[in-house]
């Protein structure tokens, strides 16, 4: 046989190896999740998290984890997202854990507390401190898994038309402010109220609300608040908001081992982006802002209001932990850990930036 037939030969095995190959790939089984999100198409960074995580998943399985995202313009239930996919009519959900705190309330404490965690430390806190494993715990009983699923950061405390220096100014103040922190206004005569996205613009700006909380730059740019008030307060409500990805225990189980790890880390990565990508946003809108509208105070509250603003949220958590040892549990663990961090952010970020200010 000469050298050149078996060069030929040769080839013509690779030739087929890889013809096999590619083949065998292709008859690989393609798994199609639903995952659903709380926000609309053009909630950036939140929806983009979703998004990213469905890519990834997709390029990192090779075509065989096909995730479809609806947003909640498609399926019309922004906070339906919880019982749809504990129903297992979608898969997976893009969302945030303390929305459900009326299901729940063991919901409550994972996605940020007033006066709670920064992000960094709240990520310490899920991946090294205990934290994911007591979400698991909390979402066990609805047949579900919840994951860190992109960070805000700090959220501002709000857009004010006047501006606050004591407590007694917060009494009769007309204010957007949902949740838990919106409990603690509304004990300091607050009036809080819940209003529609679309229509907050337009109440702020005909005085039907005095003040509103939204995120941060990053999101409140598009929003327009800079224009119409003037003062910009800084944050205690929602230091860290993590959003979250609520996966159905049985869809995931039913995936093959290496897809689970694909997803699972598709959702670690995804929240990462979404951190890194609204610190971004928010400085680019925050520098666009400022020189558009030079005049906008950046204000913090008082020190009286914050002391009275504390004292108000540790009233009402040992209400709530009094009734419920699991969140007590979660709340000690945070607690505990944040004791902990808080310390070494003081001697590290804080100082760094405090003394080359
Ligand atoms: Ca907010």
């Amino acid at each position: 046989m000469s050298q050149k037939t078996n060069v030929l030969k040769v080839l013509a095995l690779v030739v087929l190896s890889v013809g096999i190959t590619t083949s065998s790939f292709a008859k690989e089984k393609v798994y199609k999740l639903k995952l659903a999100t709380t926000w609309g198409t053009s909630a950036s960074p939140l929806i983009d998290a979703a998004k990213n995580m469905a890519k990834y998943a997709n390029e990192m399985s090779n075509g065989r984890l096909s995730i479809k995202v609806d947003s909640s313009n498609k399926h019309k239930s922004p906070f339906g997202v919880f019982d749809m996919v504990k129903g297992g009519q979608y898969d997976i959900a893009h969302s945030t854990s303390y929305f459900w705190k009326g299901k729940d309330i063991n919901t409550l404490p994972f996605t940020t507390m007033p006066f709670g965690m920064t992000a960094p430390e709240q990520y310490a806190w899920f991946y090294h401190g205990g934290g994911l494993n007591l979400m698991q715990k909390a979402y066990k009983k609805h047949g579900m898994l919840s994951f860190p699923g992109g960070n805000t950061g700090v959220q501002m405390g709000g857009w004010f038309r006047k501006e606050i220096n004591s407590v007694e100014d917060l009494k009769g103040l007309k204010m957007r402010i949902p949740g838990f922190a919106g409990e603690i206004m509304a004990k300091h005569g607050v009036l809080v109220t819940n209003i529609a996205p679309g229509e907050l613009y337009t109440s702020l700006e005909r005085g039907t609300i005095d003040a509103l909380e939204w995120v941060g730059p990053s999101m409140d740019i598009t929003m327009g608040f800079h224009k119409i008030a003037p003062y910009y307060y800084t944050g205690w409500h929602e230091p860290g908001a993590e959003t979250q990805f609520l996966v159905n225990i049985k869809k995931m189980n039913k995936l093959p081992k290496d897809l689970q790890k694909i997803l699972t880390l598709s959702m670690k990565l995804a929240a990462f982006d979404m951190y890194t990508q609204n610190y971004h946003m928010s400085a680019l809108a925050w520098d666009k802002m400022l020189k558009e509208y030079p005049g906008i105070k950046v204000k913090s509250l008082p020190k009286e209001v914050m002391h009275s603003l504390k004292k108000v949220n540790d009233e009402l958590l040992a209400k709530i932990t009094k009734d419920n040892p699991f969140v007590k549990e979660i709340l000690d663990s945070q607690n505990a850990y944040m004791k902990k961090a808080r310390e070494w952010t003081k001697i590290s970020d804080y100082l760094y930036i405090k003394d080359n200010l």
